[in-house]
């Protein structure tokens, strides 16, 4: 049997029985671990009232080799973050980065990349970042740390310069973009791409380059303009879906809009 003690953030939690909990816990050194808190509800216990979502915890749990389930001994709230459960909003975009988190972990591999993104998410939300903002860093970000980032600036297939679609005006340029690609696409690639059968659309270039800008840390996405976040974050959402091929749950009500980075006619 080992012992292991690490940082850690609850992604799931479900009762177990009377009295206890399993925990679905994403650590930072020992990827995602399963544990049964035994007795949870009982104030005698180790980690009595420690064992709530979006708070940073200490854990210590023993796991058994071929066994599903560890056992956790103690856990103590290291940053509370009692906010984010107050407001409707913050606690739905948390739960998103909780959902997305566990759809990108794996038992026992660490990720600390995907552990700090998720961190800074959650402390974002409890400072009252706006959730749409805290949101679609933690979106970026994910995408880059499983290397699905989309291409925003050159050619996803030749790597050359994707320059503008010449129509309309330079402030509604928009460009070709295929998400089954990788991303933004040169004329010439987004010919060869439909003529292999793939899909490919137009985005605002704008909406890309923003995209571009909060993934490489220039800008944070709390200072955009309401209407230019919600474009950003309408492409990153849809992008996520395609990549993940399925859309998780927490998605179906901000996807239900129609795309907000449609052409206009
Ligand atoms: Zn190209």
């Amino acid at each position: 049997m080992g012992a292991h003690s690490d940082r850690a953030l609850l992604l799931r939690r479900f009762p177990y029985g009377e009295s206890s909990l399993v925990c679905h816990a994403l650590t930072r050194a020992s990827g995602r671990v399963h544990v049964l808190a035994k007795g949870a509800y009982r104030p005698s216990s180790r980690y009595y009232a420690a064992l709530d979502l979006f708070d940073t915890l200490e854990l210590e749990w023993s796991a058994t080799a071929g066994r599903e389930l560890g056992v956790l001994v103690a856990a103590s709230i290291e940053t509370r973050r009692a906010a984010i459960p107050r407001d409707l909003e913050a606690f739905r975009a948390a739960t998103t980065a909780l959902e997305l988190a566990a759809l990108g972990s794996h038992e026992g591999s660490a990720d600390p990349a995907l552990f700090d993104a998720l961190e800074r998410t959650l402390d974002s939300l409890a400072a009252g970042v706006g959730p749409q903002a805290a949101l679609v860093e933690f979106e970026l970000a994910f995408l880059h740390n499983l290397g699905l980032a989309p291409a925003l600036s050159a050619c996803a297939s030749c790597g050359g310069v994707a320059p503008p679609l010449e129509q309309g005006s330079p402030a509604d340029a928009r460009v070709a973009f295929s998400a089954s690609s990788g991303g933004r696409l040169c004329t010439a690639c987004a010919i060869a791409a439909r003529a292999a059968g793939r899909r490919v659309g137009t985005l605002p270039a704008a909406v890309l380059e923003q995209a571009a800008a909060i993934l490489a840390g220039r800008t944070r996405a709390n200072e955009l303009p309401h209407e230019a976040l919600e474009r950003v974050r309408d492409f990153v959402a849809r992008f996520l879906e395609v990549q993940l091929e399925s859309r998780p749950a927490s998605y179906r009500r901000f996807l239900s809009a129609s795309n907000r980075n449609a052409a206009r006619p």
